[in-house]
Parts: structure tokens; sequence; C-alpha cells
């Protein structure tokens, strides 16, 4: 199993049904969690999911309409309710961070867990970065400020050749330069290079979280050739005439942004709640690209 993956929440859009919940998503890197939009029952969805509350540091808010942000005073009520301590960091705009502060100060009063703000705006900008991670931003063109979440890997080290490094003895505290692209000098003076020592790093994956917005046709540059792609597929091609004004997107539009990107696979999502058949919005995107992945509450999709 990866440790690099998407645990989907919610697939479903505005309007409710029994067929799907509202926007939620989470990546998984490595044991940490980062939560995309918080739409109600999301912390359910989690638990169902067995997610750990206290792996969970920070939220990003695409936007603030309401199926993507209602479940947020929940879940971070249970945070609080624990009473032991502990932080989030919520990434949104500064309205978000105004709305959302009544609510916390209201709700969680009195409790030592730490609410803490990262505003973001509508623009191209990286907003966090990890040991291993960075998160960027890209503006989407919704009805609201909107944007996108872009997560990428940061370069990973190269792989020792154990044989190779016990053959040259390199002390073991030299390990971490040595996995770093170092060359190991021997106490003689030897050089041994470095790639006698190890093999290539494996390739840094990257997952891009694209909800909700109309079709752009320069997204793709933006996004560039990520490994996965989330694109909200709204509507069908039927109902395109209603996605554009809505900033929503087709299926086939969603594929279309994929293809151009150079992604390796999509996920499709934000169904509205008129169809059916989500089966669908595959048949409609695959004629497109090919790499289609039908996404569903409790689907957990590997990155790379
Ligand atoms: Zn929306």
């Amino acid at each position: 199993m990866s440790d690099f993956k998407i645990h989907t929440l919610g697939c479903g859009s505005a309007r409710p049904s029994l067929r799907h919940q509202p926007s939620s998503t989470v990546v998984n890197h490595r044991g940490n969690l980062f939560m995309v939009d918080c739409g109600e029952g999301a912390q359910l969805a989690f638990m169902r999911q067995r997610l750990s509350f206290s792996r969970l540091q920070h939220i990003f808010l695409t936007h603030l309409h309401g199926d993507h942000v209602f479940g947020l005073p929940g879940l971070i009520g249970t945070l609080a309710l624990n009473g032991t301590g502990g932080h989030i960091t919520i990434h949104t705009f500064e309205e978000g961070m105004k709305q959302l502060s009544a609510i916390f100060d209201y709700f969680c009063r009195d409790t030592p867990f730490d609410i803490r703000f990262n505003v973001i705006k509508r623009e191209e900008a990286v907003i966090l970065e990890t040991k291993s991670l960075t998160v960027r931003t890209v503006p989407l063109n919704h009805r609201v400020p909107t944007v996108g979440f872009i997560f990428e890997e940061k370069p990973k080290e190269r792989h020792i050749k154990a044989d190779m490094t016990k053959f040259h003895e390199v002390p073991l505290t030299m390990m971490r330069r040595i996995k770093a692209g170092e060359d190991f000098v021997k106490p003689d003076g030897t050089v041994i290079c470095n790639a006698i020592l190890t093999t290539p790093p494996s390739p840094s994956l990257s997952y891009a979280h694209i909800s909700d917005t109309a079709y752009m046709k320069d997204l793709s540059q933006k996004i560039g050739p990520v490994d996965l792609l989330f694109h909200e597929t709204t509507y069908l091609e039927e109902h395109k005439a209603m996605a554009a004004p809505r900033g929503h997107s087709t299926a086939r539009q969603a594929a279309m942004v994929a293809r151009d990107a150079g992604a390796k696979a999509l996920l499709t999502g934000h169904y509205s709640s008129r169809y059916n058949d989500d089966t669908l919005f595959q048949k409609e995107a695959a004629e497109i690209f090919p790499n289609v992945i039908l996404n569903r509450e409790g689907l957990v999709t590997n990155v790379g």
C-alpha cells in the first residue's frame, strides 16, 4: 500500500441526497492527515474510515459554500472536547477566518485546544511546507472566491546499497549525507562516488484537488503533470449549459483538464444529486481521458 493516498469522505454536491455526502477529502501522507473541505457529516465519515483525529493537523477550505464547510463546527468541537490540548490549522480566506472564529469563540471556549488560521488568497502561492510536502494554491473560477490545492512531495532521499556501504565501511553517522547525494571520502583520501553507494530516489508524487470550478482552459498548465487529479464532475455534457453559469464543470471538461495537464489519473466527484447513475460520469470522461477513477464515499485511492 502506498504511503500517499486519498480518502474520500464525501463526493456529493450542495443539494442533500441519500446517495452521497457533501464534499470532504483526506490526504494521507505517511500517516499525516490533511483534510480538504469539511461538508456536513465529515467527522463521522472520517471515523468510519478508522482515521485518527490526533493525526489531523491541517484543514484546507477551497471556498466558503456550506456544502464544503458545515461539518467544521462539529469536527472542531469534537477535537476540542478531548480536553487534552493539541492544535489544528485552518487554511481559509479572511472571510472564513472571521465567520469561523465567531463560531469557535462561542462553542469551543474554555478548552486548551488551539485553533489557528492561515489566511490564504485567491492566487498562486505556496501555503504550507512540511519536511516532506509542499502545498500550493491555484485560483479557480466559481461563484465565490475559490482555490484548488496541489500537494507535492519534496525530492526524496536516495536509496542506500547496504552491501556497498558495508564493503566501503561507511560509518552510520555518514548515512544521512550519503542519502542526500554526497560522495564518501575514506580515511586514506579515496573518494567513493555516491552512485556506487546508492540508487536513485523513488519519484516524488503529486495530487491536485480541484473543486469547485467552471472549466478553465489555462488551468491545466497551472496544475502540471500530477499523478492524481481530483477535478469536480458536477454535471454531464447534457447539462453543460447549466455548468458554466453555476461555476461548475462537466465530466468531459474535467477529462480535458486531466488530459491537457498530463495527469496520470482522474478522480471524479462533487456529483449533482440530479443523477442516479454515477457510472455515466466515468463513461463520459473516459471518452477523452483513459484513466478515470469513479469516486465514492469510503474509496481510498493511491497517488501514483
Ligand atoms: Zn461551491
